[in-house]
């Protein structure tokens, strides 16, 4: 994901405050179609592929980037040929959502994952530089799988995996809502003396889905929707993890082909009018010049020509973006809508491809605070942070990193990369690395992959905030999907799409 903000968030909402007049627009700029989606990452995509293969409806497909994919980024290293996935990594099965994969019109082949680089691991203070004991053992490789396995079962006894998994479609009322999801899930895991499988969810979840926060801190619910039970059976083997032979960008690169004309690229909405018969929305849509080079990307994208503006009439709309207040700005909110979205509070994460030559090749070096020799129970990081700096091979001087900042509009990509920065120099200071001689870490690649997190907190959700969610399912014409609102996890957000492309096409 990259950001081609095509209008600042203020001039959204000016524009937005306007009256859609038809006459405004030229025949050939008005779009018909039964759905809308905003939105082109593994939901939207998804979605679109669906509806109009499966159900036999028009779409549109309204995307800011120049690419389809959302959170996946394959990187082509031009010297050697091979690709990296440096954003998205891997896919799992859940429920019947491989069969995805497989059809006719897609048909990509998935070969088992595995982690890049080599397999020396060395952990280092990324704040002091310096390097924890070499008979350090980090408990996720050994206590952390055994205790995820009581998690998992904690969460099926209880039912709280159907309730969380895919989508909260049945999820309780906000005062039904079981105590102990509500917990932070440093408190969670203590309760049920589970405490070894914060330090296996930490990685997997980025370091806290987008941290919000001190890791132990966070809402027990929010980790759930990035560490789903579904998903945590990979980490005691009931479940094999899959990536997408050439590069996870190839599948959305065949979506591409097969959506053709029916995804606006480089678009953004800044305009609507949604009521239960249908909406409209006025789209800035850049008038696609010939294929460009995308800085980081396997494939070329649509290149931005001069903007025109279209208008979509569709009977329904699908939002597949990130449920943020800037996003949702165009859409004609009504001001309980408003208020509603405007609770969350999201962090901010990017992934990177870093070269210098002089970085360890075949190492991967991740960040744990001193304390963890004395308390391997609690890697956890102050935020702003990067995770880890990871070979891509042992013959390379490309390293993959991700990096986390609580506060989304305080941690831009200019912050994360000082911060990846100022790590490295840490270590060189320190003399865990060695001298960089002059030559500066290159970012080859950058991608920003905006809102983390779920951001809601737990009296927002006593409060009603989930029910209040799903209840804005359908009204006005209007339907939500995406990790704003459920597991986060491509499989587990098809299935999700599954249970609700039946809901939207009812009536159409
Ligand atoms: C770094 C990272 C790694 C991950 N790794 C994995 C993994 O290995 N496996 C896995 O299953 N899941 C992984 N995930 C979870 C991932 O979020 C989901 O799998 C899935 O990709 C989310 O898809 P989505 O369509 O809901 O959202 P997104 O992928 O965010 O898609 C939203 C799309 O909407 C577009 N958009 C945003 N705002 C607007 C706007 N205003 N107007 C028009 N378009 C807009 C974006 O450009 C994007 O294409 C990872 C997430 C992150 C952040």
């Amino acid at each position: 994901m990259r950001t081609a903000t095509i209008l600042t968030a203020g001039a959204i909402s000016a524009a937005s405050a306007g009256r859609i007049n038809r006459a405004d627009f030229r025949r050939e700029d008005i779009i018909y179609k039964d759905v809308a989606i905003i939105g082109g990452g593994a939901s939207g995509a998804h979605a679109a592929v669906r509806l109009r293969q499966d159900y036999n409806k028009s779409v549109v497909v309204v995307e800011r980037e120049p690419i389809l994919g959302g959170h996946v980024d394959t990187y082509v290293d031009k010297t050697t040929g091979r690709t990296h996935d440096y954003g998205l990594a891997l896919y799992f099965p859940y429920l019947d959502s491989f069969d995805f994969f497989s059809r006719p019109e897609i048909n990509v082949t998935l070969s088992p994952w595995f982690p890049a680089g080599g397999n020396e691991v060395r952990y280092i203070d990324f704040t002091s530089g310096q390097e924890l004991t070499s008979t350090f053992q980090p408990p996720d490789e050994s206590a952390g799988p055994i205790a995820v396995k009581k998690f998992h079962d904690l969460m099926t006894a209880n039912g709280w995996d159907n309730m969380t998994q895919p989508g909260y479609w049945g999820f309780p009322a906000g005062k039904d809502i079981p105590a102990d999801l509500l917990l932070p899930i440093g408190q969670f895991a203590k309760k049920h003396g589970i405490e070894a499988m914060l330090s296996t969810m930490y990685p997997s979840t980025g370091g806290g889905v987008g941290s919000r926060g001190n890791f132990e801190d966070i809402l027990t619910l929010s980790i759930i929707k990035a560490f789903p039970t579904a998903w945590s059976k990979v980490f005691f083997g009931e479940v094999a993890m899959f990536s997408i032979d050439g590069g996870n960008q190839f599948l959305y690169d065949k979506i591409s082909t097969l959506l053709g004309k029916d995804v606006l690229y480089n678009s953004q909405v800044v305009n609507s009018k949604r009521s239960n018969s249908g909406i409209e929305l006025v789209v800035d849509s850049a008038r696609l010049d010939d294929d460009e080079e995308q800085p980081g990307k396997s494939r070329k994208g649509k290149g931005k020509g001069k903007a025109t503006k279209k208008l979509i009439i569709a009977k329904k709309l699908l939002l597949a973006i990130p449920p943020t207040r800037e996003n949702l700005a165009p859409f004609d909110l009504t001001p309980a809508e408003k208020a509603h979205f405007s609770k969350p509070k999201y962090g901010r994460s990017h992934t990177a491809i870093a070269k210098h030559s002089k970085l360890p090749a075949g190492v991967q070096l991740r960040n744990l605070p001193l304390s963890a020799t004395a308390n391997p129970l609690s890697p956890f990081l102050q935020t702003p942070f990067v995770l880890s700096f990871t070979s891509l091979a042992t013959d390379s001087p490309l390293f993959s990193l991700g990096s986390s900042g609580t506060n989304y509009t305080a941690f831009p990509p200019s912050e994360a990369k000082k911060v990846a920065r100022k790590a490295i120099q840490t270590m060189v200071d320190a003399g865990t690395l060695p001298d960089l001689e002059g030559e500066e870490v290159e970012f080859v690649a950058w991608s920003d992959h905006g809102p983390g997190g779920f951001g809601v907190s737990a009296q927002e959700l006593r409060e009603g905030w989930m029910e209040d969610m799903y209840a804005l399912q359908g009204k006005r014409s209007t339907w939500f999907t995406g990790n704003g609102i459920a597991a986060d996890f491509t499989t587990m957000l098809w299935k999700f799409n599954d249970q609700m492309l039946d809901r939207i096409v009812e009536g159409l």
